[in-house]
């Protein structure tokens, strides 16, 4: 193997809109301070994976495991809430997307079509 590689957490960040990605291990948004991700961040994540959401929940879900990893290295006495971390990251698009659901209207209308 040449070179050095980058570790698997950096490779994970996205090219979200323009300056608006993570400032590690702060989590908070480079270019607004805001927790990450932040509005403009959430926009284009929306808009980057809109063709595949779940792969959204995949690259948040990573996020999620590097800002546990780094928050508590931060501060270890400090735990937060888990389910306010997990809603920062995870909370929102299953808010937002419904592409990966399946509704019961539309489970039966597919009975309805089907019958
Ligand atoms: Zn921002």
């Amino acid at each position: 193997m040449t070179g050095q590689q980058r570790p698997l957490s950096a490779q994970r960040i996205a090219p979200v809109a323009v300056g608006h990605r993570p400032l590690r291990p702060l989590w908070l948004c480079r270019r607004c301070g805001q927790p990450w991700p932040c509005g403009a961040a959430r926009l284009a994540l929306v808009a980057e994976y809109q063709d595949c959401p779940v792969s959204l929940f995949i690259y948040l879900a990573g996020c999620l495991h590097d800002a546990i990893d780094d928050l508590h290295r931060l501060n270890p006495s400090e735990t937060g809430s888990a389910a306010d971390i997990f809603d920062r990251f995870l909370g929102w698009p299953a808010r937002h997307t419904r592409a990966y659901r399946v509704t019961p209207a539309r489970a039966s209308g597919i009975e309805e079509a089907t019958s």
